[in-house]
């Protein structure tokens, strides 16, 4: 298969290069915004694991000019900046993060957060529905940090198990009045992913936030969790145009085009230097340049 395959096999993939966007997933959040106007009037946007930051640029476009904008972009890879951004290397699931979130944003909560976010995948499909699950409820966490009454969350979510979706339901619901699923047609059909959109934040009385809190525990009467609660999916994006599933003939002009902005620092840079270093039989996997850690353990 030559390069240009993906650009044929994955048109969203080929229009991020053409367009400039970092990753084809700022389609996602352009088709959300289309249908929900999310991004209207905001002025204080915090992007949760952005890297390599095609939300951040959907969102450095849309604030951009408005007086007072800033935007605030977390993940524990080093991003390249972005003009408008403030990129944070940092853990969502850290009190620090946080803190340093609302000092950025000039001792100010934000009307947005949102979160693409996505942990390592393990090939196990429970444990990685599992594991997305409880990045989701991180992220929740720290919007309720960082988030203005009123204020907007939008975070992907695998629709998997029924107990496992109902219970994300259900801790949304206690801090949104109106929450939706929504499915960009960027996202390709065959995937479990969509998007939670919830909208109008608000604190339950005698809720404290705190991100140290990741099941989100408190001591409100929670209805919602026994009532049945119809959660409306909406597909979003233009139904008569691209299809994410969809392979497309490349057009006569076509040119290959590198992506626009190869990761810093990926995860699987170790994993193809040890593949390397095994080849050329200096394996045993430690590079010269690497630092030595040293482990001590305690009895
Ligand atoms: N929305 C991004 C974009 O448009 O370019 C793509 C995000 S990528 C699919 C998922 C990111 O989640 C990865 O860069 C990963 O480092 C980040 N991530 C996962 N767990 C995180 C955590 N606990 N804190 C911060 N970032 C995290």
């Amino acid at each position: 298969m030559g390069r240009s395959s993906k650009d044929k096999r994955d048109i969203f993939y080929r229009l991020a290069k053409e367009e400039g966007w970092r990753a084809r997933s700022a389609f996602k959040l352009l088709q959300i915004d289309s249908q929900f106007n999310i991004l209207a009037n905001v002025t204080k946007a915090v992007d949760l694991c952005a890297a390599p930051g095609s939300w951040s640029q959907v969102l450095a476009q849309s604030l951009n000019g408005r007086e007072g904008a800033q935007i605030v972009a977390v993940d524990l890879q080093a991003m390249s900046p972005i003009s408008g951004v403030h990129c944070l290397q940092g853990d969502i699931t850290s009190d620090t993060t946080a803190k340093e979130i609302i000092r950025l944003l000039g001792d100010c909560k934000a009307e947005i957060v949102v979160c693409d976010g996505a942990p390592d995948v393990t090939g196990l499909h429970h444990l990685d529905e599992y594991l997305q699950a409880q990045l989701l409820l991180s992220a929740l966490n720290i919007a309720t940090c960082v988030l203005k009454p009123g204020g907007v969350f939008v975070a992907k979510m695998f629709r998997s198990s029924k107990a496992g979706v109902d219970t994300l339901y259900g801790k949304v619901s206690m801090f949104f009045e109106n929450v939706e699923v929504a499915k960009p047609r960027s996202s390709r059909a065959s995937s479990i992913e969509s998007f939670i959109v919830a909208r109008n934040f608000q604190l339950p009385p005698d809720y404290t936030p705190r991100v140290g809190d990741p099941n989100l525990h408190f001591s409100v009467t929670a209805t919602s969790d026994s009532e049945n609660v119809i959660i409306p999916f909406v597909t979003c994006g233009d139904l008569d145009g691209y299809d994410g599933d969809t392979t497309y003939s490349l057009p006569e002009n076509y040119q290959y085009r590198d992506p626009v902005q190869s990761p810093i620092t990926p995860p699987y840079q170790e994993a193809i230097r040890r593949k390397k270093a095994a080849k050329t039989g200096t394996s045993g996997g430690v590079a010269e340049d690497r630092p030595k850690i040293k482990i001590t353990v305690l009895f």
